[in-house]
C-alpha cells in the first residue's frame, strides 16, 4: 500500500431526480487535478483543501460561491478542516463575507491556538490574515445554479473532501453555506469537528445533510469510535451511524477513507454527489446509486 494515495469527494447529498451531469463532470475535473496534486507529492491536507476550494468556487454546490441566503438575506458559510496526523483542526461559523470559508477554516487551525471562531471575531481574524474578502455579496453568491429553490428541508449541497497522501497521512475538510432559509446564527454540523469533520492517524471523514441530526449523532467521530472499538469496518460503521441518522428522522450522507485505502462512500436519501480517485488513475463519480 505505501505510496498509494486515494482523494475522495462529496458535493452534497439530496432528496431530487434533478440532472446532475455538470456536477459529476465537475467532481471529475476537480478529481483530475486532485490526483495530480497527490502524484506530485502534496499532502492531504492541502489536497483537501484544493479539492474544497475549487468546488466552493464552482458555484455549483451551496458552498462558496453557490451558498443561499438565511430568512434575513444574509450570507452565512460554515467550514471545517482536521489534518489526521497533527490531529489539529480548524473551522469557522456563520461568517460573512469571505470568499473560501475553508481556507479561513485553515487559517484558524494553523495561526491561532483555537479550534473554532465565529462572529465579529472571527470576521476581523478573516481580514487581518488577509484572505480574500466579497465586497458584494448580492451579485458573488449564485444561489439559482444550486438546490436553493427547493423547499429547505430537502436543500443540501454542502461539499467535503478526505484523502490519504504518499505518506499515509489523511485529512478531511468540508465546507457549507448550511441550510438554505435558515435561521440567521444557525450553525449547522459542517463546522463542528466530531460531526461533519474528523481526522486522526486511521481515519477521514467528511458529512453531508440535515445538520442538526449529524451534531446530535457525532456522526464523523461515531464512525471512528465503531471501528476503533468495535472492530466495526470503515463500511459498516458508516452505515451504522447513517441508519441511526435516518431512524432518528435525519437524512444525509458520508465519505469515508482509511489508512489502508478503504473507502465508504454512504446516504440515505435519493442521491449525493461523490467521486474518488486513487493513485492508478481511475475516475469515479456519481450523483444517484449505482446501478
Ligand atoms: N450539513 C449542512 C448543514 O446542516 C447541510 C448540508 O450538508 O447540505 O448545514
Amino acid at each position: 500500500m505505501s505510496g498509494d494515495f486515494v482523494l475522495a469527494l462529496h458535493g452534497g447529498a439530496f432528496q431530487s431526480d434533478r440532472d446532475y451531469t455538470r456536477h459529476t463532470q465537475t467532481l471529475e475535473t476537480i478529481l483530475k487535478s486532485g490526483w495530480q496534486n497527490l502524484a506530485n507529492g502534496a499532502s492531504a491536507l492541502d489536497a483537501v483543501t484544493q479539492a474544497v476550494i475549487a468546488m466552493e468556487q464552482s458555484g455549483l454546490f451551496i458552498a462558496g460561491k453557490g451558498a443561499g441566503p438565511n430568512s434575513e438575506g444574509e450570507y452565512e458559510l460554515d467550514a471545517s478542516i482536521m489534518d489526521g496526523h497533527t490531529k489539529k483542526a480548524g473551522a469557522v461559523a456563520a461568517v460573512r463575507g469571505v470568499k473560501s470559508p475553508i481556507l479561513a477554516a485553515r487559517a484558524v487551525m494553523e495561526k491561532t491556538p483555537h479550534v473554532l471562531l465565529a462572529g465579529t471575531g472571527a470576521d476581523r481574524f478573516i481580514t487581518e490574515c488577509g484572505l480574500e474578502r466579497i465586497e458584494d455579496p448580492q451579485s458573488y453568491f449564485t444561489p439559482s445554479h444550486t438546490e436553493s429553490q427547493v423547499p429547505e428541508d430537502k436543500n443540501h449541497g454542502t461539499v467535503g473532501a478526505v484523502a490519504l497522501d504518499k505518506n499515509g497521512h489523511l485529512a478531511a475538510a468540508t465546507s457549507t453555506g448550511g441550510l438554505v432559509g435558515k435561521r440567521a446564527g444557525r450553525v449547522g454540523d459542517s463546522p463542528i469537528i466530531g460531526a461533519a469533520t474528523w481526522a486522526d492517524r486511521d481515519l477521514a471523514v467528511s458529512t453531508t445533510g440535515y445538520g442538526e441530526y449529524f451534531i446530535r449523532a457525532a456522526a464523523a467521530h461515531d464512525i471512528r469510535a465503531r471501528c476503533a472499538y468495535l472492530g466495526e469496518s470503515l463500511e459498516a460503521a458508516t452505515a451504522k451511524v447513517l441508519d441511526g441518522i435516518k431512524s432518528a428522522g435525519g437524512w444525509g450522507g458520508v465519505i469515508a477513507l482509511n489508512k489502508n485505502g478503504e473507502i465508504a462512500l454512504d446516504y440515505r436519501c435519493s442521491g449525493m454527489h461523490r467521486g474518488v480517485v486513487r493513485s492508478d488513475g481511475k475516475i469515479y463519480a456519481k450523483s444517484f446509486p449505482d446501478a
